[in-house]
């Protein structure tokens, strides 16, 4: 459902990503795991085209994401993105932040928005908290509505960057729920994080990048149990 192509992009002289393919089947999780600076987020972001990359496709479901005549908005609703940091307008409750991407985004009537705003919040487990405010809510419950506003809109697919590493440690567990009811409905979803716990039991395929380029990927119980490289090995010893 997302293809990464012969993905290649530098910034200035340093090259980021060298030659990164990538193929994300329909309602596959995969993670993504790597030490900083690998080029998780710049891969990320080419596919959001929030990085231009260099050259390269993109493709979901087929489609190429840049070329001639290709309407780069209705391709970029088509994936949904959730960072580390939430990136919810302060003044604006859970349910406004929804609302007005569905009202921007996919220029829905207010009452249709709110009324899919809340369907949204409500998979979350936020239809409780829609008239909050993001100061009243926890990072775990930010996050969330985060989810709720890239949900709402429908995706074919859903990138997490580090989705939680911005969280107190017991908030956690909370947001890795929602990740995994996500991916119960059926969602294609790429996810750059290291909880390794969660990628162990919900990741259907795990990818070691570094330096730009993947260096081994497999089933979770692959890539943590026997993985064939040494830099994964190296890099999965740091978490024992
Ligand atoms: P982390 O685990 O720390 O988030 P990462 O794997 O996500 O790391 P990237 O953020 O993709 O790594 O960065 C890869 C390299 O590209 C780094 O050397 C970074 O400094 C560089 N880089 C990223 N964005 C830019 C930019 N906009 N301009 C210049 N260099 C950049
Ligand atoms: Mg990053």
């Amino acid at each position: 459902t997302l293809s990464v192509r012969a993905l290649h992009k530098s910034f200035g002289v340093l090259p980021v990503l060298k030659g990164i393919d990538l193929h994300v089947q329909r309602s596959e999780m995969v993670f993504v795991l790597g030490p900083s600076g690998s080029g998780k987020s710049t891969m990320l972001r080419c596919c959001n085209l929030l990085e231009e990359p260099d050259s390269g496709a993109i493709l979901i479901e087929g489609d190429k994401l840049t070329g001639p005549g290709v309407d780069l908005n209705k391709m970029r609703q088509r994936i949904g993105m959730v960072f580390q940091s939430f990136n919810l307008y302060p003044h604006l409750s859970a349910l406004g932040n929804v609302t007005l991407a569905l009202r921007r985004v996919l220029k829905m009537p207010r009452e249709q928005a709110e009324s899919e705003a809340i369907a949204a919040l409500t998979k979350v487990g936020l239809s409780n908290r829609a008239g909050h405010f993001p100061s009243q809510l926890s990072g775990g419950q930010q996050q969330r509505v985060a989810i709720a506003r890239a949900l709402a809109l429908k995706p074919t697919v859903m990138l997490f960057d580090e989705p939680t590493s911005a969280l107190d440690p017991e908030l956690v567990g909370d947001v890795l729920d929602v990740m995994r009811d996500v991916k119960e409905q059926g969602m294609t979803m790429l996810v750059v994080s290291h909880e390794m716990k969660f990628a162990r039991d919900a990741a259907d395929r795990v990818v070691f990048m570094d330096g730009g380029v993947i260096v081994e990927q497999g089933p979770p119980e692959q890539i943590f149990g026997a993985p064939t490289q040494e830099r994964t090995r190296t890099f999965l010893s740091r978490f024992h």
